[in-house]
């Protein structure tokens, strides 16, 4: 089974100034190929076309794929910038793609302050050594714990190396040779509710009911956020201090608008760079104590190898329209949960189903089955107008996913699918 793996590196100071410069050159060779790009995209829809490949087929691409110039050739013959830059239209190439059939955003450039420093390290020379590895045009790096071994003629796959605002990882994927095991036929069924209030709220066909409590609502993660706004604050403060006095530009818009000039360059001012860095310590930990809960979790969930986990197929960009719960539920990240619960089952050998995106989970009666018009959120607790029945929301929606069966596609349409059950 293909697996990823992250791995701290331990480098020397040398290294770390190497590491820089390489990301650097790999952010440059990323943002060439995206204005390159853009430039030859502007021109053929200005032309009347309208490009949905990188590359047309059966048409000549000379005229609007222009061919990459490598930055060694631009950029002097820099031996760093060959570390990163041998291989720099992958990943741009894997942006661009998911604008023509995804229908994604024209990929942004990737800022110098913003983006996370990270660049691609050559597979085919990567060597596993006694307490590190060699890299090309690396050389050997000592890491915290060892590389996973690997049987003879295999590679690590797609290597990067790259910065949290802490710490050097270096990241990639290889086989464990590690065969997941069948599914169950029979067995247990989990349905899992995923809200703001509690993170999530299980419930098992045995009777096990098992709620997992929302992090971002512990002293500690609030405590985090309190020390996040007050450095954020005082970053600001400390900018303010630094204005001299405004210059009138013309904005993105036409319009003109204001842009501050400094009384020094802010490279130069220590104090609010002490803070930027402590800025990012924090955002790190918050991060990090959020991916920490999520992992554990998804793993106590497909540890106790139920045959199946039901989940709600959250329209999660719908959701983060509502500006109301937008933040909380950006901060939950129950995309991630969603990817995570889907590697786990597979390594644990447990069915993973997705409800139906109309199945009414909230407003079914888990007991009659009897299902209510509306439901507002603000009713934490479900009254069925039925059989009478009063019970906890969540619980009632992770009892009927738990029970949940797919409707035959194609039958009714959605609203009348799920109608009275028997
Ligand atoms: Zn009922």
């Amino acid at each position: 089974m293909l697996t990823g793996k992250r791995i701290r590196l331990l480098p020397t100071s040398e290294q770390e100034t190497l590491f820089r410069k390489s990301a650097g050159a790999a952010r440059w060779a990323y943002n060439h190929y995206i204005d390159m790009q853009k430039e030859t995209y502007t021109r053929y829809v200005a032309s009347g076309g309208k490009r949905r490949e990188i590359h047309p087929r059966g048409r000549d691409t000379s005229t609007y794929h222009p061919r990459f110039e490598n930055p060694r050739a631009i950029n002097g013959s820099a031996k760093w910038a060959a570390t990163s830059s041998n291989r720099p239209s992958r990943t741009p190439t894997g942006a661009m793609r998911g604008f023509f059939t995804k229908n994604r955003f024209f990929p942004s450039s990737k800022s110098r302050k913003r983006s996370k420093p990270s660049f691609y390290v050559n597979y085919e020379s990567l060597r596993r050594m006694n307490g590190g590895f060699r890299g090309e045009r690396i050389g050997f790096v000592r890491t915290s714990e060892p590389l996973p071994k690997l049987r003879d003629g295999e590679h690590y796959l797609n290597p990067h190396i790259s910065f949290d605002g802490k710490y050097w990882y270096l990241s990639f994927a290889y086989d464990n040779h590690i065969i997941p095991p069948r599914t169950q036929k029979n067995g247990v069924s989990v349905g899992v509710d995923l809200g703001v209030k509690e993170l999530a709220v299980c419930h098992g066909t045995d009777g096990t009911d098992t709620t997992m409590r929302n992090i971002n609502k512990t002293r500690k993660a609030r405590n985090l956020e309190r020390r996040l706004r007050r450095q954020q604050r005082k970053a600001a403060r400390q900018r303010a201090h630094n204005i001299d006095h405004y210059q009138t530009i013309t904005g993105k818009d036409g319009k003109p608008a204001r842009k501050p000039v400094w009384t020094r360059p802010l490279e130069e001012c220590r104090n609010l760079n002490k803070t930027n860095r402590r800025i990012r310590l924090t955002q790190r930990k918050l991060d990090g104590l959020r991916d920490n809960h999520i992992h554990q979790m998804t793993a106590m969930l497909t540890k106790t190898k139920p045959a199946r986990i039901v989940i709600e197929d959250l329209n999660v960009s719908g959701m983060m329209k509502n500006r109301h719960l937008a933040d909380s539920i950006a901060k939950e990240r129950f995309f991630e949960i969603r990817r995570q619960l889907e590697y786990k089952c597979r390594r644990e050998g447990v069915r993973l189903t997705v409800a139906d995106r109309f199945y009414p989970s909230s407003k079914t009666c888990s007991n009659c089955g009897n299902v209510r018009g509306k439901l507002t959120l603000r009713e934490r607790t479900y009254k069925c107008e039925q059989c009478g029945l009063r019970i906890d929301r969540d619980l009632n929606a992770a009892i009927n996913l738990a029970e949940y069966v797919p409707a035959a596609i194609g039958e009714l349409k959605p609203a009348e699918r799920y109608g009275k059950r028997k």
